[in-house]
């Protein structure tokens, strides 16, 4: 399902132009608008989920996690990388259609 006025939405499928870095049927990313890193991509669902509890195929999950290693891979993050999903208030989720941040091109803080 796509959802109207999700900005998401529009962008995974084509409504609102953008580069991506990498699709597939399922999936794409693009690059973030706001880099907090000097590799700062997103990896999308062309469906609409809100949040990743949303998603119950493990065929999408496991799609999404490929993504997120051909993405690492294209854009060259060869000394490692971080991926983050924020979820829902506690966890700093502003745009509620699930994304998977890449990180990368810099030595990011410990979380600990
Ligand atoms: P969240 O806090 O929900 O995990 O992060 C949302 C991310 O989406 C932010 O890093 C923000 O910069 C990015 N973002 C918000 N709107 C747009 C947009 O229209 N285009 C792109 N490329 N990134 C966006
Ligand atoms: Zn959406």
């Amino acid at each position: 399902m796509i959802k109207e006025d999700c900005i998401f939405c529009k962008i995974a499928n084509g409504e609102i132009p953008c580069k991506f870095v990498y699709e597939t049927d399922d999936v794409v990313a693009f690059d973030d608008l706001n880099p907090q890193a000097p590799i700062h991509t997103l990896i999308v669902p062309k469906q609409h989920f809100e949040t990743i509890e949303d998603v119950n195929d493990p065929e999408l999950l496991a799609k999404l996690m490929l993504a997120v290693k051909e993405v690492a891979k294209i854009k060259g993050a060869k000394n490692g990388f971080r991926t983050v999903i924020n979820t829902k208030e506690d966890g700093g989720q502003e745009v509620f259609h699930l994304h998977i941040h890449v990180l990368a091109g810099r030595k990011l803080k410990s979380l600990g």
